[in-house]
């Protein structure tokens, strides 16, 4: 699914078969978890490939390294002309790009000075479907600021996501909300949360979550409507009942939610303010952008 025959990747420096490249059962990333990456999507805006919100990912990239001491010989320009040259040698358009750096050979708990980059790409539906999502409080919380930066994208952070959405699934629901360590609503397994309430939007603030990129352009699209967004802490006891709930990211787009512990939202989902977010949402991402391939790169 993700690769087959013909599937090219970046790897350290090379371009090669993705059946033909090679990662170390030795790597530090593997055992303990300190590796970083991102998630990005491209979509076909008029027949041109465009790598959306490019710039911003790769810059979250680069502070997710730097806040766990791993190198990146890498700029953000240098990493989206690749990201361009990647979909073009895939003869892909719409498409979710992963870059990962990851670390060499090392059994200690020390940082490691060998990095590799991967970068790899491939056909992606919405990730949560086109249904609207049943969601369950967690029993898990998101990790706590102070053990590890949870505003970086950390391999590692991604077990707490795996346990709450195996959970969710587990007890029949489609999809986890986590609470932060003082009860208030967080975020989804790998989105951020909004609800609605008479004409607004609330939205827990930075501190506990990843600061999604899906989340801001939300925030803008809702700015543009003239529609107010509340960026303030809130119990999930204030989302049950209200007007309409969506989770945002970037694999999962915009997704509305049908319930939260089976309780019901009021509106239906096509007369709320997130339905016409996500509805901005899909054509403000098939633009063509200006964050073009540079025209010359050493790797070619
Ligand atoms: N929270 C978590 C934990 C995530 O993994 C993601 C996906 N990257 C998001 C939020 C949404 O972030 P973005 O909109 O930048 O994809």
């Amino acid at each position: 699914m993700y690769y087959n025959n013909d599937t090219i990747v970046f790897s350290d420096g090379q371009w090669l078969k993705a059946s033909e490249a090679k990662g170390s059962l030795y790597s530090q990333t593997l055992h303990y978890g300190s590796g970083i990456f991102e998630g990005i999507r491209s979509y076909d805006a008029n027949g041109e490939v465009s790598v959306f919100k490019a710039k911003e990912h790769y810059e979250r990239f680069l502070y997710s390294a730097e806040k766990m001491h791993i190198k990146c010989d890498y700029s953000v320009e240098e990493l989206t002309a690749l990201t361009y040259e990647l979909l073009d040698k895939n003869n892909l358009k719409d498409a979710y790009v992963r870059p990962l750096l990851y670390l060499g050979e090392n059994m200690t708990l020390h940082t490691v000075d060998t990095v590799h980059l991967l970068l790899c790409a491939w056909e992606w539906g919405k990730y949560l479907g086109d249904s609207l999502l049943n969601v369950m409080v967690s029993s898990y919380e998101r990790p706590n600021p102070k053990a590890v930066p949870v505003e970086a994208k950390v391999t590692g952070h991604y077990t707490n996501s795996i346990l709450a959405t195996t959970e969710a699934k587990a007890k029949g629901f489609d999809e986890a909300l986590l609470l932060d360590r003082n009860g208030s609503v967080a975020e989804g397994s790998g989105a951020n949360f909004f609800f609605e309430k008479e004409g607004i939007l609330y939205t827990p603030p930075l501190g506990n979550i990843l600061p999604g990129i899906t989340r801001l352009t939300a925030m803008d699209i809702a700015e543009e409507m003239g529609i107010e967004v509340r960026e303030e802490y809130f119990p999930p006891e204030a989302v049950k009942g209200a007007d309409g709930a969506f989770f945002t990211g970037t694999a999962a787009e915009i997704a509305g939610i049908g319930f939260l512990d089976g309780s019901p939202f009021r509106l239906q989902w096509e007369e709320t303010i997130g339905f016409r977010i996500a509805k901005a949402y899909q054509k403000l991402v098939r633009k063509p952008h200006s964050n073009k391939k540079l025209s010359e790169s050493k790797w070619n």
